[in-house]
C-alpha cells in the first residue's frame, strides 16, 4: 500500500519509513551543460495526484506527507513547524548520484533531498503575517534541516527558497517553504562562490562585508539597517525591487548562525517579516532564496571552492518580486532589464508604513 521511497539518516543508520504520498518523478536525471557547467533536472513529469479542495499539510489530513521533524509549540501559541517530505519530490534520499560520460556529457542520479517546511498549521497564515516567534521557531527547524542533511556526505549544497503566488510558480496552497540538498552545487551560488573566493584571493577580505560597509556608507540603497542585519537593494539588481538580507557580521553559514546565535533570532525574524511586507505591498509573487555555505564536509583540492569558503562567503537571502506586467522572459533579453533602479526600490520600500 505505501511505497517504502523516504530514508532517513539518523545516527549513522539508515532508517526507512513509509511515505502515504510520496511519487517521485521516476524518470529524470541531472544533465551538465558542459560549456555553461550547470546542472539541468531533465525528464517527464508525473502528475500529482492531489484532491481539488484537500491540502496534505493542514492538521488532520488522512494522507499527509512523511513528517521528517517537528519542532513543537514554543512560547506565545507559536509551532508547531514540521519538515516533511515532498509529496512530488524532485531529488530522491536513496541510492548514489553514480555520475557518469555520455560521450563529453556528464550526467547523474537524481539523489538528494527534497523537503517541504510548514511554516504554520494554519492554512491562511503566510511568513509575513506570523509573529516574530513563529518565524523565529521556522528558522530554527530550516537550520536544523539543514544542518541535518549536510552531515550525509553525497550531498554539496543545501538550501531552502520559497515560491509565492501564481507568477513565482507556487505550488501549494499552505503556507510552506521548500528545502533541498543536491549532489552538486546550483548554478547561481557557484557564481558567487567562484567570485568571491576570486576577490578574497586578490584583497584577502570578503567582498559581501565590502559592499555591505560601502552600501552603509552611501545609504542610498540601504532598506534598513539593524543592529545586527541589514536589508538593501543590490546595486545591480535583477529585477525591480529585488532586496536582499544579509548579517552584518561575517559568517558563511546561516544554520551555524541560527543554531548559535539564538539572542539575534527575533531581530532576523522580524526583518524577514516586514521586508515580505514591503515586498507584498509592491508586487503579488515572489522568489526567496537562501545562499549559505555549500557543505564543507566536502572540501575539494582540485575545486578549491570550499579552502577559504568560511572568510570568502557570507550567508544571505535573496528575494526577487515578480512583476508580471513588466515581466520579459529571460530568453529574450538575456541580460536582466529593471525599470526601477535600486535606488528608487529602497526609496520606495523605506517610506512604506510598516511596523
Ligand atoms: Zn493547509
Ligand atoms: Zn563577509
Ligand atoms: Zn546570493
Amino acid at each position: 500500500m505505501y511505497r517504502q521511497c523516504w530514508m532517513i539518516r539518523q545516527a549513522g543508520f539508515l532508517l526507512t519509513i513509509p511515505a502515504p504520498l510520496c511519487f517521485p518523478r521516476d524518470s529524470m536525471e541531472l544533465r551538465k551543460d558542459p560549456i555553461t557547467r550547470s546542472w539541468v533536472i531533465v525528464g517527464d513529469d508525473v502528475e500529482r495526484q492531489t484532491q481539488p479542495g484537500f491540502c496534505p499539510f493542514c492538521p488532520g489530513s488522512q494522507s499527509a506527507p512523511q513528517v521528517i521533524t517537528t519542532l513543537s509549540s514554543v512560547d506565545h501559541g507559536a509551532g508547531p513547524v514540521m519538515a516533511m517530505v515532498h509529496p512530488a519530490p524532485l531529488y530522491r534520499i536513496e541510492g548514489e548520484p553514480h555520475r557518469h560520460a555520455e560521450g563529453i556529457y556528464d550526467a547523474m542520479n537524481t539523489v538528494g533531498a527534497h523537503e517541504v517546511l510548514v511554516q504554520s498549521i494554519r492554512h491562511d497564515i503566510e511568513l509575513w503575517q506570523s509573529s516574530d516567534a513563529e518565524i523565529s521557531q521556522f528558522l530554527q527547524l530550516a537550520a536544523q534541516r539543514i544542518q541535518d542533511l549536510k552531515g550525509d556526505l553525497r550531498f554539496k549544497y543545501v538550501t531552502m527558497f520559497k515560491n509565492y503566488g501564481a507568477a513565482a510558480g507556487q505550488e501549494f496552497d499552505h503556507p510552506v517553504t521548500e528545502l533541498t540538498a543536491t549532489t552538486f552545487v546550483p548554478r547561481r551560488v557557484l557564481y558567487e562562490l567562484r567570485a568571491s573566493r576570486d576577490y578574497y584571493l586578490e584583497k584577502e577580505r570578503c567582498v559581501f562585508c565590502d559592499t555591505l560597509l560601502q552600501e552603509l556608507k552611501a545609504n542610498s540603497r540601504i532598506v534598513e539597517a539593524q543592529a545586527n542585519y541589514v536589508s538593501l537593494c543590490p546595486y545591480a539588481s535583477r529585477v525591480p525591487y529585488e532586496i536582499w538580507i544579509m548579517p552584518r557580521k561575517h559568517e558563511s553559514s546561516f544554520e551555524r548562525a541560527i543554531m548559535s546565535r539564538l539572542g539575534h533570532l527575533n531581530e532576523l525574524a522580524a526583518l524577514i517579516r516586514r521586508t515580505l511586507q514591503r515586498v507584498m505591498s509592491v508586487s503579488e509573487s515572489f522568489h526567496m532564496v537562501l545562499h549559505t555555505v555549500p557543505n564543507t564536509y566536502q572540501k575539494s583540492n582540485i575545486l578549491q571552492y570550499w579552502k577559504t569558503v568560511d572568510e570568502d562567503y557570507h550567508w544571505h537571502i535573496e528575494i526577487l518580486p515578480i512583476m508580471a506586467q513588466k515581466a520579459k522572459p529571460y530568453f529574450l533579453k538575456e541580460v536582466y532589464y529593471t525599470h526601477i533602479s535600486s535606488e528608487a526600490a529602497a526609496e520606495k520600500y523605506r517610506k512604506l508604513a510598516i511596523r
